[in-house]
């Protein structure tokens, strides 16, 4: 294990429930502000600087609805945080490549579902096969030149343990709960003792830090795009993948 693991993530950016009119009204003997919520009643405050109580003005009703209006649009305006989603993903790759060479795009609960219910025709039929799976990365090691990481798929148990060939800058932005994408050749499972872990070996990295694009968002440069109607997509989500802008994998 490296002390990176312990890096945190800020959370998602959090947008306000609510906007409010807040009144300041100068104390009667000190002059002090004092804040209250605006309201269409009359009020008695206290100056906390020195504690005389005094009556203040209400907003008219007429003020206070054309103000919470003008609340309610500007709190529209504030973006609302992104939300790890159900149907689509957007990575930035890891380092720039011209052409992934995944065959086959494939969510890692319908990967191991195929496995449980027919482990020899799966191996028969996706044996060597390149996939290209996406997940949460949930442990992370390197070891002589080699990482491996476990990682979970955001909307199911299925786990894959995979062995990566080490890329120093591509591995050191890496925390927990980053979410990847990676491609690599799938063996099977694990074992009998782990039969909801996915084992993948000779694994690339290929983005990082999905996020959902907003309807309507323009990306910079689209490098590769393997939308769910695609017949190599066996996942249940759009894929996208973006060049990576020059500070976002450190
Ligand atoms: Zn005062």
């Amino acid at each position: 294990m490296t002390g990176k693991k312990k890096k945190q993530k800020p959370s998602a950016l959090m947008a306000p429930v609510r906007l409010e009119p807040v009144l300041a009204y100068p104390c009667p003997k000190c002059g002090a502000e004092v804040t209250v919520r605006a309201r269409h009643k009359a009020v008695t405050l206290v100056c906390e600087k020195c504690d005389t109580f005094f009556g203040a003005h209400p907003l008219p009703p007429a003020a206070l609805l054309s103000i919470q209006q003008v609340f309610e649009k500007a709190l529209a305006a504030i973006p609302k945080p992104s939300v790890v989603p159900e149907n689509a993903y957007v990575f930035r790759l890891v380092r720039p490549r011209d052409q992934l060479s995944f065959a086959l795009a494939i969510d890692l609960q319908v990967l191991l579902q195929a496995f449980t219910n027919n482990y020899e025709a799966t191996i028969k039929r996706l044996g060597g096969t390149r996939i290209l799976t996406t997940g949460q990365i949930y442990d992370m090691s390197s070891f002589e030149g080699f990482a491996t990481a476990n990682i979970t798929n955001p909307n199911s148990a299925a786990r894959a343990f995979i062995d990566l060939s080490a890329d120093g800058d591509s591995l050191a932005g890496l925390s927990d709960y980053s979410l990847v994408a990676f491609e690599g050749v799938c063996s099977g499972f694990m074992g009998q003792h782990n039969p909801n872990t996915l084992l993948f070996g000779d694994c690339a990295l290929v983005g990082v830090d999905g996020y959902e694009p907003e309807a309507g968002h323009i990306f910079d440069e689209i490098v590769f795009e393997l939308p769910i109607s695609s017949k190599r997509n066996r996942s249940s989500r759009n894929i996208v993948f973006t060049r990576p802008s020059k500070h976002s994998v450190e």
